[in-house]
């Protein structure tokens, strides 16, 4: 068993999408182990996404990630971390296959709704970030 991380982005809390989206997750063998809903500051944003902090989209990306309510949510499972990022689907909306999460609930390049961790090492890092 694995554990990764997974955020809904405050896009899809605003749009009540969270119970849909957890629906999900339980419903692809994932284990919530710890939740915790937040509003991330600049700082934390900043801190959370750091490895883009030179990329022309980070001042909107940290506007966007301190709009409003997070969930954040450690998950288990078998292969988690590959295996989330498959059922989020890529980045782009437009690239996503109609039943990933992204495909359902994205609007676009930066509002896509959630996040999950694409290595063990940002997973720990991430981890550290939002639960300390
Ligand atoms: P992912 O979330 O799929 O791992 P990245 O790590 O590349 O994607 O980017 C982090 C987040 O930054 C994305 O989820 C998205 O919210 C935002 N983002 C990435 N690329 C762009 C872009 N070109 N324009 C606007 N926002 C972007
Ligand atoms: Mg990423």
């Amino acid at each position: 068993m694995e554990q990764t991380l997974l955020l809904i982005k405050p896009d899809a809390t605003k749009a009540k999408n969270i119970g849909e989206i957890i629906s999900i997750l339980e419903s692809k063998k994932f284990r919530i182990e710890e939740m915790i809903m937040f509003k991330f500051t600049p700082e934390l944003a900043e801190r959370f996404y750091s490895e883009h902090n030179s990329k022309e989209f980070f001042p909107d990306l940290l506007m966007f990630m301190t709009s409003g309510k997070t969930v954040a949510i450690i998950l288990t499972g078998k292969n988690a971390i590959s295996r989330l990022r498959h059922i989020i689907g890529p980045t782009d909306p437009e690239m996503c296959e109609p039943d990933t999460i992204r495909g359902k609930y994205a609007s676009s390049m930066r509002r896509n709704a959630v996040h999950a961790s694409d290595s063990e090492e940002h997973f720990l890092a991430e981890r550290r970030v939002i639960f300390g």
